[in-house]
């Protein structure tokens, strides 16, 4: 049952560093919080790479697939006018059929139907997984998502997800969205009570940050900015970014070979190299989250 606040990890794109940020400030937290991690990124979730783990408890993510009784069907077409996916594609004798990996298992067809020709299936599309995690002075739950191969609806699996989640008793649920700004993205956050923005200075990155933050702000979040591999380049358009938006730096991260080493050891750098400059930056800004919550 939730009964604690959320803090979303975000970043207007990919590479950014976002599940390092995510996973290191979880383990830093893990000792002495009751603390809840989500990767919700679910088309690639990877915190339990970074935190050396095999997914456990998997629960399947299923969708409605219409089947057509093709005894009943008139043919009328109006199920693939109805089906904005594109899964329902109609023969040349106007004969429905239906391509499930396009299929969003949104139900129009089925209520659309006028002769009820449409019968409810089932199909899985994900998976999601609850791991419970040790770590060196601490244990943290992992709930993850995970979209089936060859699929392409996120939202149903990042919902999933969030449920399992947020069912979870805990005081902090961090969450790991995906990169972007899709819907997949705001699903995540919505409800959060912090969003943590990952970017790094480059022109890109400070062009993604203005989506994120733009979202953000439309959703009523407060945001703190996370630049990553801060001294790679000018950070002169990301802090443009954050003025403009009225958000803060809440930390620079420095780049630093020591990072790249602990995703070989599948260690934390918090826990493997806890004095490096990294680790003792993304100490801190696990401190301040814990200050203001
Ligand atoms: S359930 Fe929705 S997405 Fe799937 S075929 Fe029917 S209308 Fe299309
Ligand atoms: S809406 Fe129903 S009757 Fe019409 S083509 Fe589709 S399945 Fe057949």
């Amino acid at each position: 049952m939730m009964r604690g606040r959320i803090v979303a990890v975000t970043g207007g794109k990919g590479g950014t560093g976002k599940s390092t940020v995510a996973v290191n400030v979880a383990a830093a937290l893990a000792a002495d919080e009751d603390l809840l991690l989500a990767d919700l990124d679910v088309e690639a979730p990877d915190d339990h790479i970074l935190l050396s783990s095999n997914l456990e408890d998997e629960q399947p993510v299923n969708v409605m697939l219409p089947f057509i009784d093709y005894g009943r069907c008139t043919k009328c077409g109006i199920c693939a006018e109805v089906c904005d996916t594109g899964a329902i594609m109609l023969a040349k004798d106007k004969t429905p059929l239906v391509i499930p990996r396009l299929c969003s298992g949104c139900r129009s067809c089925y209520f659309a139907c006028p002769d009820n020709a449409i019968i409810e299936g089932q199909r899985t599309i994900g998976y999601t997984y609850r791991t419970v995690i040790s770590l060196d002075g601490g244990k943290l739950t992992l709930v993850t998502g995970m979209l089936r191969e060859g699929e392409e609806h996120t939202p149903p699996v990042v919902v999933a997800a969030k449920r399992r989640a947020l069912s979870e008793d805990a005081n902090l649920y961090l969450i790991d969205t995906a990169a972007g700004t899709s819907n997949t993205v705001s699903t995540a956050l919505d409800g959060a009570r912090l969003t943590l923005a990952v970017t790094e200075p480059t022109p890109l990155g400070a062009h993604d940050l203005d989506m994120i933050l733009e979202v953000a702000g439309a959703m009523g979040l407060e945001s703190w900015v996370v630049i990553n591999r801060s001294g790679i380049g000018s950070e002169g358009s990301v802090e443009e970014v954050v003025k403009k938006h009225d958000a803060r730096i809440a930390v620079r991260l420095p780049y630093s070979r020591d990072v790249v080493d602990s995703y070989v050891t599948g260690k934390p750098i918090v826990l493997s190299k806890p004095d490096s400059k990294p680790a003792v930056a993304l100490r801190k800004l696990a401190d301040t989250v814990r200050e203001v919550l």
